[in-house]
């Protein structure tokens, strides 16, 4: 029989160009993972999962579309590493934006509407009611926040508020519109890192041993 191994504590990398990535850190290290930022193309090499936080996705498709750490992100999702957008995060993860801006990552097969809620509503809190992690609903906190206003075959609609989908997934891709890292929830993140757990089982078991993203 060969040895079994302990599970090992899962990595997971924050996109730190710009925004909430400091207050995603904390929530992944309280909800069990170990925590790196990621600036460069070449420590997503390093990490089992990436979260891509709030901010502002016009600044970060500037940024990272410059420094090409984007494009490098897409072919990590393209080659099976499992992401979590959140806000702006789930804006670069769309694969159409209302009004027809280019994807900025993409990946997800959804439209995004920015600035969905407008003005009056620019920021507030809300709960969402979200079945697959429990019976209480989950409280939203919505900061200029987008909605996803259509989804493809493909995507779980995990969330939504006033008929709005605002919590998403597809394969390895999850993404919510609002911002978990700004809660004591854990919920959302421990549904991430545990995917992940089990990601990580199954390269484990890879006979070659190959990894699934290359540094670059
Ligand atoms: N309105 C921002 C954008 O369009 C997102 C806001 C947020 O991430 N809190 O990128």
């Amino acid at each position: 029989m060969s040895p079994r191994r302990a599970p090992r504590r899962p990595r997971v990398g924050v996109l730190a160009v710009q925004g909430a990535f400091a207050e995603h850190a904390q929530a992944l290290s309280r909800a069990g993972a170990g925590v790196l930022e990621v600036r460069r193309a070449d420590a997503l090499g390093d990490v089992d999962g990436l979260v891509i936080p709030g901010g502002e996705s016009t600044t970060l498709g500037l940024v990272g579309g410059e420094s090409g750490l984007l494009a490098a992100v897409r072919s990590a999702i393209d080659a099976g590493l499992p992401v979590f957008g959140t806000c702006a995060g789930l804006i670069m993860l769309a694969d159409e934006v209302h009004g027809g801006a280019p994807p900025l990552i993409g990946g997800l097969g959804v439209r995004v509407r920015r600035n969905a809620y407008g003005r009056q509503r620019a920021s507030f809190e809300a709960p969402v009611s979200m079945p697959s992690i429990g019976p209480d609903p989950f409280p939203g906190i919505f900061i200029r926040a987008p909605w996803v206003e259509a989804a493809g075959p493909g995507v779980e609609v995990l969330g939504e508020l006033g008929g709005r989908i605002v919590a998403a997934r597809q394969g390895a891709i999850l993404a919510t519109a609002f911002h978990p890292e700004l809660t004591a929830d854990l919920r959302i993140h421990r549904v991430f890192i545990d995917g992940l757990r089990s990601a990580g089982r199954s390269r484990e078991a890879d006979a070659e041993g190959r990894t699934y993203v290359r540094s670059q």
